[in-house]
């Protein structure tokens, strides 16, 4: 493990200075940072903590919910107005992880999570997103688990998160603060496939950081789901998860948000989906063709086509469950 210095700045200004020296990363929970860094995939010098910066805010109202970054991915699951107003996120956080590990967690690090990729996270194997141009044996390797939608000849790793899934479908702000002021990203343009530099995996630059979340409070939203399917269950990733919203009026449903977890190399929007179900009666037919639609573009990997049959019922049931 590198050797790094820990320090703990007690306001937004100094922590981005800090952090946009070389070699320098922000830890929040630390629980998927200190991981990497044992294994020596990630190899930071200097760790700028954000705890003394007292950012952990849960503020929900009749417009919104402001979420600030190191509000922990419990505190938020269980916050009585998240479960009622933002049903999705609450049990998207809650098929997350572990107990423990949500406890730790926050949502700016849960956001910026690395992918679970065996070679990724084993220095022994070449990675392209580690080691830019090194290879990526995960192409002709063991790739269950790894994208079907987003891919590259340089890169097929799955985004791993739940909640940036939900947040997909809630179209989620985020608010980045960093050396040149503040400025906001829909979550939809906040990760990036991995084209031919896999190792870029948000449009965070030097030294800044996620300093806050908003989410508009909807009917879409109060009509909401997540479903994650994975091999066990707790404490996994997603095989493949689906977040729906509907927003339902006199059986007709007037406008959706659909996206898809564990297929992805970002979390991945369902477009064609929320375009077979708007302005058509919410009913089981209506589903099922719209469910089918799920995966436009797919490119299964040697070991990974059942993902896209999963994708669809995945979908299917997810929306089955919040039109009931
Ligand atoms: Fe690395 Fe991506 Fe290939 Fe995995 S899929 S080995 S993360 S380049």
């Amino acid at each position: 493990m590198q050797a790094f210095t820990l320090t703990h700045p007690s306001d937004a200004k100094t922590a981005v200075a800090a952090a946009s020296q070389a070699g320098a990363k922000y830890i929040a929970g630390g629980t998927d940072l200190l991981q990497l860094a044992k294994d020596n995939v990630e190899t930071p010098t200097r760790l700028v903590d954000l705890e003394a910066l007292g950012i952990a805010g849960i503020r929900p109202g009749a417009h919104g919910l402001h979420l600030e970054p190191l509000a922990r991915m419990s505190d938020v699951a269980a916050h009585p107005d998240v479960v009622k107003g933002w049903p999705v996120l609450s049990q998207a956080l809650l098929a997350s992880a572990s107990p423990q590990i949500r406890n730790m967690g926050t949502m700016g690090g849960n956001l910026l999570q690395r992918t679970r990729c065996g070679y990724f996270r084993d220095t022994g194997f070449a990675c392209n997103k580690r080691t830019p141009g090194s290879g990526c044996p995960a192409i002709n390797g063991e790739n269950r688990m790894h994208a079907i939608l987003g891919g590259s000849d340089h890169c097929i790793a799955t985004y791993p998160g739940d909640m940036a899934v939900a947040m997909t479908v809630l179209d989620a702000e985020l608010e980045l603060t960093g050396q040149n002021g503040t400025r906001k990203v829909a979550i939809g343009d906040f990760h990036k496939v991995p084209g031919d530099t896999p190792d870029v995996e948000t449009v965070l630059q030097p030294g800044e950081m996620i300093s806050g979340i908003d989410i508009a409070a909807s009917a879409m939203a109060r009509r909401s789901h997540y479903l994650k399917v994975r091999d066990r269950a707790s404490f996994e990733f997603a095989l493949v998860s689906a977040a729906v919203a509907l927003d339902i009026d006199g059986g007709t449903i007037r406008s959706a948000r659909v996206a898809a977890g564990g297929v992805g190399t970002k979390p991945w929007r369902l477009p064609e989906v929320e375009a077979a179900l708007t302005g058509k009666p919410a009913d089981a037919a209506t589903l099922k063709q719209a469910a089918d639609q799920s995966g436009a573009g797919a490119k299964p990997a040697r070991m990974n086509g059942f993902k896209l049959v999963l994708l669809r019922r995945t979908v299917l049931r997810a929306l089955q469950t919040v039109s009931a």
